[in-house]
């Protein structure tokens, strides 16, 4: 599904001089190259304050922690999506109420947020799937409307714009009151182990948020707040700074895997192709608002599990995100859903399938996995 080894013959040089150094000067945790790195990326993503941490699973868990969210406060997040999200919501016995999402998009739907929210509700936390932004526009509005907390998870779309209908154009994760990501090494911007990081344009936050990451330390061994043990370490810092410069690089090669993918697929019958183009409200000539975390299409004629044992059996390899709804999941079921809910998330669940996507794709590769798709979806 990625090609990790073939991306660091890229960077090769440049990482293991830099781990090289690192090993030398064993400035294993919080190095140099950690606050270099935060600097890089608060630049790149504008936006005022970016706290690395351990993974991007603690990046949303902390960023919940910092908004002073209290057990019992409910917390509106997507049915289909990666189960953090939702765990971290109840790990820290807030309540989650999970609501359904757009067929074509795969994001958050706006209006069944909206319909979730009641006097509990205190956050509502979207999540850029797939490597294209929610409808950041609607939720912005709808959390304004009822005084909500947005929390974008950012782990599959660092890179990834937004433009608003005034024509203003943010990045995603620098977009709502906090936001999360992720660096794990299949992620756009992954290095070579976990790691993670919190964004947010609010001074007081972000300084909560710098105790929070450190046993709740604003001054050493004064713990003012209960916090963890979250940092990235420094050898990790050191690969992303090598990464973040390619970014957009990195984030137009998936673009063209993707175009090739839908230009080989386009008018295919049984195929439904990714829709592009909504983050930027029209905004785009040529939409890259897309940085396509993954290329996902749905497979209409029931036939995606026999596809997917198919692409197999023919060594192409290929993912189901996500198979089962998180409302059906043991740890998450709850008496309070009704499936009709979630009409669109339990079919996806039954259509999705994820193709190779990764920035040293071939077209030869790109052509045989299309031509496979294609011929056993006529036979
Ligand atoms: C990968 C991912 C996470 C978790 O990131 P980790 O670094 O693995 O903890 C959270 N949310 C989404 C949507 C993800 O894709």
């Amino acid at each position: 599904m990625v090609d990790l080894i073939g991306q660091y013959q890229g960077i090769k040089k440049q990482v293991d001089e830099s781990i090289s150094h690192i090993l030398n000067s064993a400035a294993f945790i919080n190095g140099p190259e950690v606050h270099a790195f935060q600097k890089e990326l608060e630049e790149y993503l504008q936006v005022k304050h970016v706290i690395p941490c351990a993974n991007g699973t603690d990046a949303l868990q902390i960023a919940m922690m910092g908004l002073g969210l209290q057990p019992g406060d409910e917390i509106i997040t997507a049915d289909f999506t990666f189960a953090a999200t939702v765990e971290v919501i109840a790990l820290l016995r807030l309540t989650p109420v999970l609501v359904d999402v757009e067929p074509d998009t795969f994001n958050i739907d706006p209006l069944a947020i909206e319909k979730a929210i009641t006097p509990k509700t205190k956050a509502i936390v979207p999540v850029h799937l797939f490597g294209q932004c929610a409808n950041m526009e609607a939720i912005m509005e709808i959390a304004e409307k009822h005084d909500l907390f947005v929390i974008e998870d950012n782990a599959q779309a660092i890179g990834a714009d937004y433009t608003f209908k005034d024509g203003t154009k943010k990045k995603a994760g620098g977009i709502a009151h906090v936001a999360s990501t992720s660096f794990f090494p299949s992620k756009n911007l992954g290095c070579y182990g976990d790691g993670g990081a919190i964004f947010t344009n609010d001074d007081d936050l972000a300084h909560t948020i710098r105790g929070i990451v450190n046993h709740g330390m604003y001054t050493r061994y004064h713990h003012d707040v209960v916090g963890v043990n979250s940092r990235l370490d420094t050898i990790q810092a050191a690969v992303l700074r090598a990464k973040l410069p390619r970014l957009n690089s990195y984030c137009n090669k998936r673009r063209e895997a993707a175009r090739k993918y839908m230009k080989a697929f386009q008018g295919q019958e049984h195929i439904v192709l990714p829709k592009t183009g909504i983050s930027c409200n029209g905004f785009c000539e040529n939409c890259d608002c897309h940085v396509f975390h993954q290329f996902t299409i749905r497979i209409m004629n029931g036939k995606r599990d026999l596809l997917a044992d198919h692409l197999a059996q023919k060594n192409i390899p290929f993912g189901i995100y996500y198979p089962i709804p998180l409302h059906k999941q043991k740890a998450y079921a709850d008496s309070r859903y009704n499936e009709s809910d979630f009409t669109v998330t339990n079919e996806l669940v039954k259509e999705v399938i994820s193709l190779p996507m990764h920035t040293e794709l071939e077209d030869d590769q790109i052509s045989f996995i299309t031509q496979t798709v294609i011929k056993f979806l006529k036979d």
